[in-house]
């Protein structure tokens, strides 16, 4: 899994996960993806060591050692915008990896789907309401329309693969987006695509009416 993973998380998304001050949606988001590769598990335990050493230099005056590990135990275990310390994939059965299925109640066949539209089918998931959670399940060929966006959205692939005006993003890839790019998502033919998109404002579709295009053949 981790060999294919083309596109990381941004240093930005993980340090602020490292500091707890990610909304929860993002967190999901975060979490899943170190939960599928080993290089940006590494890069926050780089982060968490050094927040934990920056507050050491903080407060190091006044707290003996045992009294700062308390004090970070306390902090970890009161912030819910920390889902981390997920066990890797391939140590966890089943298709959705750890901190999804905890957030689905199960795998994949227990998400309740609901049709938007041409096929493409989403399922919101609980997180707190500054910002959301959602699968998406993109049939293979089938298209989410142009949009733009007013904040950032996140976008994991699960299974399968899409393309847009960016880059190519398959299992495992996350996909940042912000108010400076408009694209078109496309899901690969052969596969269906399964996607975790977090996301802080509504997405600026291009159309008077939202529309799920076409499924797109390649002839
Ligand atoms: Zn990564
Ligand atoms: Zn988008």
């Amino acid at each position: 899994m981790t060999d294919q993973i083309k596109h990381h998380l941004t240093d930005a998304l993980l340090m602020a996960y490292s500091a707890g001050t990610l909304p929860e949606a993002f967190s999901l988001a975060v979490a899943t993806h170190i939960s599928m590769c080993d290089e940006c598990r590494a890069r926050l335990g780089a982060f968490d060591t050094m927040g934990g050493a920056l507050m050491d230099e903080c407060k190091g005056a006044e707290l003996a050692a045992d009294s700062l590990e308390a004090t970070m135990a306390r902090i970890k275990a009161g912030n819910p915008a920390r889902i981390t310390d997920a066990p890797a994939r391939g140590k966890s059965k089943g298709m959705l990896p750890a901190p999804l299925r905890d957030y689905v109640g199960g795998d994949i066949d227990a998400v309740k789907w609901k049709n938007v539209g041409m096929g493409v089918k989403q399922a919101i998931l609980p997180t707190a309401r500054d910002a959301s959670a959602r699968l998406l399940y993109i049939p293979a060929g089938a298209a989410v329309p142009d949009h733009g966006h007013a904040g950032t959205e996140l976008t994991l692939v699960l299974q399968g693969a899409f393309r847009d005006e960016m880059d190519h993003f398959g299992p495992g890839d996350i996909e940042v987006a912000n108010e400076d790019l408009d694209h078109t998502p496309v899901a690969d033919i052969g596969e269906d695509c399964i996607c975790l998109a977090a996301t802080d404002a509504p997405l600026k579709f291009k159309g008077l009416i939202p529309r799920i295009a076409q499924p797109f053949l390649r002839i």
